[in-house]
């Protein structure tokens, strides 16, 4: 945990604060929609004010896309630059977050062709967890 990530924290708006909360305590990626039932209770009824908070949250580095199931997370580690990976387990869903060190991220972008000017890296590696794989099961 950065603990200067730790003190941007109560900068947040109260929906963002609400839905980052929700993304914490769900334990597995969420859709906007699947986020905006969850947080309807606390009076957040609208699909763009849901997008509005997740998109802020991800300029700060505390909630990640899955691009893979379009789905959000909350950061494993408070905040983060964007230099990350994941691996999710396809029998659970469970996430865990993986830092990129900037050679690995640099790496990454060294994969691009000449005819794309690299931006952006997504990994995300599917698997099975310790809990779902086959050789634990009694
Ligand atoms: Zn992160
Ligand atoms: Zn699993």
């Amino acid at each position: 945990m950065n603990a200067a990530h730790h003190h941007d924290a109560p900068k947040l708006s109260r929906n963002q604060s609400e839905i980052l909360s929700c993304l914490r305590n769900s334990g597995e990626p969420l859709s906007a929609y699947a986020i905006l039932d969850r947080v309807r209770k606390s009076g957040i009824s609208h699909p763009p004010t849901v997008y509005r908070a997740l998109n802020d949250l991800m300029k700060k580095g505390m909630v990640h896309r899955l691009e893979s199931r379009s789905a959000f997370v909350a950061c494993g580690h408070g905040a983060c630059d964007g230099k990350f990976a994941f691996a999710i387990c396809r029998a659970c869903d469970k996430v865990v977050e993986i830092l990129l060190a900037d050679k690995d991220q640099a790496l990454l972008l060294g994969l691009a062709p000449d005819e794309i000017s690299p931006e952006q890296v997504t990994v995300e590696i599917a698997g099975l967890c310790n809990d779902c794989h086959p050789s634990r099961l009694a």
